[in-house]
This record gives structure tokens, C-alpha cells and sequence, in this order.
């Protein structure tokens, strides 16, 4: 999403703000977001764990959200905005950046420069740097008695795991997501470590196509566990199952060769 909307919009100057639904703001009213972005250049869009962050020349910083169903549209001749488009950003080439929302649980937020590194120091490591190990993993699992996929997708822990990838990452290492993150061996771990970093690969790789409906990307059509309740498991065939009992989230594994 952040590499799409940087190669579109980088360069181009905000000449005008306005905001539909402004409950999707944090950090600024409509008329402060006007104020600080109108004739303001987007200097960059890169992503930091959950966050698309888009850098302006002053220093200013907006952290996107999109949660489940943010997205940006980049206008083309006037067509592809819909109602469900509630922030707008007019640029100097004439073409408009709609930030998209279906269910408005994303958040757009402006940020100081150093509000922003008060807001990411909160955050765990990134899970495609080099310091993502899998002995780092293993020395986290070590130290709690949670279960490990709600500890994965602690944001505080590690940057940018959410459930459908947890969930992915688990069945591929064949861990029970339930299972106590103490008892997680250091094999297992650094097998963990590797099927996140495919599993982000792949789906960042997979969603560089598609500016719309994120959720929907292509990936979907990989999943091996997420929302495949009932189906057989790809690798032994046993049915996948669903609960919310871990963490209150939809988890999905297979109870046979997920232990
Ligand atoms: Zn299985």
C-alpha cells in the first residue's frame, strides 16, 4: 500500500484539504489538517509496522491506520471516489488522494516529527530487519506464559504482525497457536521467524498490484489456514479449525499437525 501510494504521489504539493467524516482524524481538527498540509510537498510514503507514513517537506508526518477496511484511492480524470471516501487530498497535478474507509475503524493521524518518534519508540522491532532473529524470537517466547499467537501480535513486542499473518506464520511452523509461549523450543522458533518473514514477503509482493480493498488482495487466495474453517488442512488433510478462545480474535490451525 505505502510502496504503490509513494511511487503516485511523491513530489506532488497538497493544494487543498478536506475531510467528509472527520472521526477517521486523530491529532487535528479539519481545519488544523488544512492549515498544516495545504502547500506542503510529499516528500515520502513508507510503511513502519501497521502504518503508512506519509512524510511532507515541513517535517509533518500522517500515520495511516487502515485497519481492516482503509485504503487510498488516487483519483484518475475524476473517476474512482465513492462515498466511502472520507478525507480528500487535492494535488498540484490535479488528481485527488482519497483516503477510503468501508467500516472507519483506520485512523489518519498528523504527527510533529517528534511526536512521531514518541509514538514508534513504543514499537517492537521491524520483522524484515536483520535484527529480527530467531534467536531474539526464542529469548521473547522465553519469557512469557502467554500464548504465543496473541504475543506475536503484540505490537509493543514486534512491529506489524497482524491476525491473518500470525495465524499463517503458525500453521506454516506448525505451532498451535494456543500454546504456551515458554514451550516453544528454539528449532520451532527459528522456524517461526522464518515463516513471518515469508509470509510478510509474500504478501507485500502479492498486494504491490492492487490500490483498492486491501483486505482482498491477492494473497487471499493463499491463505493455508485463515478463514478456511472446516476445509481440509493443505498439509494432512485434517479439518481447520476456528476459535476465539485465545485472545478473543478469530484464530484458525489445524488440530492435527499444529501442535
Ligand atoms: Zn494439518
Amino acid at each position: 500500500m505505502a510502496r504503490d501510494l509513494h511511487k503516485r504521489v511523491r513530489g506532488r504539493t497538497v493544494v487543498d484539504v478536506s475531510v467528509g467524516k472527520p472521526d477517521v482524524l486523530r491529532g487535528a481538527t479539519p481545519r488544523k489538517l488544512k492549515r498544516v498540509l495545504v502547500g506542503r510537498r510529499i516528500e515520502r510514503v513508507w510503511r513502519r509496522a501497521k502504518l503508512a507514513v506519509i512524510d511532507f517537506d515541513s517535517g509533518a508526518r500522517v500515520a495511516v491506520q487502515p485497519r481492516f477496511t482503509g485504503s487510498f484511492v488516487v483519483e484518475r480524470s475524476g473517476r474512482g471516489a465513492d462515498q466511502y471516501c472520507t478525507l480528500h487530498l487535492t494535488l498540484d497535478d490535479g488528481r485527488r488522494l482519497h483516503y477510503r474507509d468501508v467500516r472507519r475503524l483506520g485512523t489518519f493521524q498528523l504527527f510533529t516529527p517528534k511526536e512521531f518518534e514518541a509514538y514508534v519508540s513504543k514499537l517492537g522491532p521491524e520483522p524484515l530487519e536483520p535484527d529480527f532473529t530467531g534467536d531474539w524470537l526464542h529469548e521473547l517466547l522465553q519469557n512469557s506464559v502467554r500464548p504465543v499467537k496473541p504475543l506475536i501480535m503484540d505490537q509493543h513486542r514486534l512491529a506489524g504482525v497482524g491476525n491473518i499473518y500470525a495465524s499463517e506464520a503458525l500453521w506454516r511452523s506448525r505451532v498451535d497457536p494456543s500454546r504456551s509461549a515458554k514451550r516453544v523450543t528454539a528449532k520451532e522458533a527459528q522456524l517461526l521467524r522464518d515463516s513471518i518473514v515469508s509470509v510478510l514477503t509474500e504478501a507485500i509482493k502479492m498486494r504491490g498490484t492492487t490500490i483498492r480493498d486491501y483486505a482482498e488482495g491477492e494473497f487471499a487466495k493463499k491463505l493455508d489456514a485463515y478463514g478456511r474453517a472446516g476445509e481440509p488442512c493443505r498439509r494432512c488433510g485434517a479439518k481447520i479449525a476456528l476459535t476465539h478462545a485465545i485472545d478473543g480474535r478469530a484464530s484458525y490451525f489445524c488440530p492435527k499437525c499444529q501442535r
